[in-house]
């Protein structure tokens, strides 16, 4: 059993099987011991006829923040929905960490794998506080959401806190969410994506409608995450990307075009083309 599930049985009442029952789709849990967290071989994924993703290739080690640009069109997004079960690849193979095929997996399994996806519209509960969205977020059993005030453990509240904190909304925790900036609510989703203990995030155009500041703001937070989490980032930000300092895959035509350190990819002729040829 992995390390997510596990925990969130402790505590639990009788009677809550979710994870059980999802647990023989996982057999052995999340296995990184390789240090690869993704691992996508030649994905093709056709729309009548036309190649979003052609052969993709793509591996993310355990831990690493990633960024994934590209021309609109490219499969950024595509790529997403086939890591996440909701698209199926025509071909290829996907596998998170060494033994669980995402291909044979449904998107709330994927998800309970652990998988987490932001994406861009947040869907955040407006009318609930800050500190209830994330206590909603959190793997438990809905079906005890009226009595969860009297069994929330110590442990939770603290996870709760922590997470907070990492998000910078411990001074609003207890605010409608509804009130909070754009930028805000944009964190508060990742914090509630964090409350399921995902070891890899998806995330894509994260930082789209922020402020600079925000956007800083943002990039210092997943750098802060990656080495626990594994970060899938789609942004077309470049003063982003260059911050969050990570590894560059640009995407073209369903394909990796070029991977490497920002400054690396920027100069490649091919990238260049790709880019101003529009
Ligand atoms: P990106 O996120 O890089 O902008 P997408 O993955 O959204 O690119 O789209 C890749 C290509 O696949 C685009 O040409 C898009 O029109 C097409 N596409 C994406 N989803 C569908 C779909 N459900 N049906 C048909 N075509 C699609
Ligand atoms: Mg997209």
């Amino acid at each position: 059993m992995n390390a997510a599930i596990s925990h969130s049985l402790e505590g639990r009442p009788e009677g809550s099987h979710g994870a059980e029952q999802m647990g023989h789709l996982v057999t052995g849990g999340l296995d990184l011991s390789h240090g690869v967290a993704l691992y996508l071989e030649d994905i093709t994924v056709s729309f009548d006829g036309f190649r979003a993703l052609n052969q993709l290739n793509l591996t993310i080690d355990a831990g690493e923040l990633r960024c994934i640009i590209g021309p609109n069109g490219a499969g950024k997004t595509t790529m997403m929905d086939v890591i996440t079960g909701k698209t199926r690849p025509d071909a290829g193979k996907a596998f998170f960490g060494q033994t669980i095929d995402l291909t044979r997996l449904t998107e709330p399994e994927i998800a309970h794998a652990g998988i987490g996806r932001k994406f861009q519209k947040p869907t955040i509960f407006e009318r609930h506080t800050v500190f209830e969205n994330l206590e909603l977020a959190m793997k438990t059993d809905k079906r005890v959401w009226t009595s969860l005030f009297a069994w929330l453990s110590g442990e939770a509240r603290d996870r709760i806190a922590d997470t907070l904190r990492l998000i910078r909304l411990d001074k609003e925790a207890d605010r409608p969410a509804g009130l909070l900036s754009h930028g805000q609510k944009q964190w508060l989703e990742i914090g509630m994506l964090l409350m399921q203990e995902p070891r890899l995030l998806l995330l894509d155009e994260p930082v789209a409608g922020m402020t600079d500041d925000e956007t800083m703001r943002t990039a210092e937070l997943f750098v802060s995450l990656a080495g626990k989490h594994s970060l899938v980032v789609v942004e077309h930000d470049m003063a982003f990307v260059e911050k969050l300092g990570g590894k560059v895959t640009v995407l073209h035509e369903g394909s990796v075009l070029a991977e490497g350190d920002l400054a690396t990819v920027q100069n490649d002729q091919r990238v260049i083309e790709v880019y101003l040829g529009r």
